[in-house]
C-alpha cells in the first residue's frame, strides 16, 4: 500500500495525510480525508502536495488553490488575445 504525501484536503482545509482506498495505474489513486472521509485525488499541477475534490460523476484535476491560480492565468490570457485581435484590425489594409 502506497502513502501520500501530507496536504490539504479540499473539503475540510485540513493539513492530512489521505488513506488511499484504491490504487489506480492508469487514472490517479482515489484516496480519503481521515478528517471528513470524502473522496480527495492528488492535485494536477507540479509540485502541488495538496488533494483536489473527487466527485460521484467528475473528479476535479486540480486543488482549490491551482483551480486559483489558472483562473488567474485564462483572464490574462483573454487579455492577450482581445489585444491581439485589436492588432490584427489596425495591421489588416
Ligand atoms: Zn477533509
Ligand atoms: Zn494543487
Amino acid at each position: 500500500m502506497s502513502t501520500k504525501s501530507k496536504g490539504v484536503c479540499p473539503f475540510c482545509a485540513e493539513m492530512i495525510m489521505p488513506l488511499v482506498i484504491e490504487e489506480n495505474l492508469v487514472r490517479r489513486d482515489r484516496c480519503a480525508c481521515p478528517a471528513c472521509s470524502e473522496d480527495i485525488y492528488v492535485c494536477r499541477s507540479p509540485g502541488c502536495n495538496n488533494y483536489a475534490k473527487g466527485g460521484e460523476y467528475y473528479d476535479d484535476e486540480l486543488c482549490p488553490q491551482c483551480t486559483g491560480n489558472i483562473a488567474d492565468i485564462g483572464k490574462a490570457t483573454v487579455a492577450v488575445a482581445v489585444f491581439g485581435a485589436m492588432v490584427a484590425k489596425v495591421i489588416k489594409p
